[in-house]
């Protein structure tokens, strides 16, 4: 199998049933491919507002959850279908960060014994000193001291200095991608900056790749290479993040771009334009262009059938048949490969 990707999502769809018969069924994520190459490190981003199925995508990209179709391909493999060795390999390799650095903690053990754990569990130091070395290393790689945070309990750390023990953690384990949810909507603005350096640092100085996932386009902008906009469950656009955001193509684009708040854009967006509630991804509404009902383009045609992706005027790949003319990508919007 070609091994030209870290990690590829097939064409996924993640459907979960609604409670009761009367329920519809939710589509979280419809047919969604992506890739991450795996002979450059990358940051790839996946933006959306909150419902857009973002999240989805990061757990099933993360083996938390199965796609009820398409498939998640790990170095080649499938990950549903890989031997234990190839598992441990992945669990290893693939690293996660959430949105709440408390969540990863027991608040009664220390940060050593967290940071022990994964040396622990993947056999990784030769001896007591030799994994002290491994964390005292790891701390510094994000900026912390040793002093300041070993022996202290999960409360008596700032939540920036939280965040960071858990990015601490993921470089033990040496892994060649990290998956990133939300990871600075928690913490302190003046910190966020700092934080979201910090994992791009991770791509130049240790060849470890990101998906970062957000509702905040000022930060993906500030860290992407590839930006992909996620609307309802769909990529609606995708391409190199300058392109994406200096030149928005898809309607929805555009409208989230508007809304970052000007004249200061490298401030954190803090605006998230939610989702009305009939609007939400469901089975019985899934014809057409979904973001027709906001849309100030929209015609007939967008009700008819799903946009396929057009090529942007700037490289993107776009569902939206404005850009008909253009003809159709060569890529759908995750799969489109972008020079840092
Ligand atoms: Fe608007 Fe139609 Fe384009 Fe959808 S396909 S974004 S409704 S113009």
């Amino acid at each position: 199998m070609n091994n030209d990707n870290l990690l590829r999502l097939d064409n996924v769809t993640m459907a979960f049933s609604g409670k009761s018969r009367n329920q519809d069924t939710i589509i979280a994520a419809e047919d969604v491919s992506l890739s991450i190459p795996a002979h450059k490190p990358s940051v790839t981003t996946i933006a959306g507002e909150s419902g857009s199925g973002k999240t989805t995508l990061a757990r099933m990209a993360l083996g938390i959850i199965k796609p009820t179709s398409g498939r998640v391909i790990y170095n080649g493999q499938d990950i549903w279908q890989m031997s234990p060795d190839q598992r441990k390999a992945y669990r290893r390799e693939v690293q996660a960060i959430f949105q709440d650095p408390f969540a990863v903690f027991n608040p009664f053990y220390t940060i050593d014994r967290l940071l022990r754990t994964p040396i622990r569990m993947f056999n990784l130091a030769r001896n007591r000193t030799h994994a002290r070395d491994m964390i005292v290393n790891a701390l510094e790689k994000v900026g912390l001291r040793a002093d300041e945070v070993l022996g202290r309990y999960p409360h008596q750390l700032s939540g920036g200095q939280r965040q960071r023990i858990v990015v601490a953690r993921s470089l033990l384990l040496q892994p060649r991608l990290i998956v990133a949810d939300e990871p600075v909507s928690m913490i302190d603005a003046s910190l966020r900056a700092n934080i979201l350096t910090k994992l791009k640092e991770l791509r130049d100085d240790f060849s470890i790749s990101l998906l970062y996932i957000t509702h905040d386009l000022a930060t993906a902008h500030q860290i992407s290479d590839k930006l992909l906009i996620m609307y309802r469950g769909r990529l609606v656009e995708g391409g190199d993040a300058t392109s994406v955001i200096q030149q928005p193509q898809h309607p929805y684009t555009q409208l989230l771009v508007s809304s970052i708040p000007r004249p200061a854009p490298e401030k954190p967006w803090q605006g998230r334009i939610t989702i009305p509630v009939e609007e939400l991804a469901v089975k019985s509404d899934r014809n057409g262009c979904l973001f027709r009902h906001r849309c100030p383009h929209a015609m007939p045609e967008c009700a008819q059938h799903t946009p396929p992706y057009y090529r942007g005027n700037a490289g993107q790949s776009v569902a939206c048949i404005l850009h008909k003319e253009n003809g159709i990508a060569v890529n759908q919007a995750g799969q489109i490969t972008v020079s840092q």
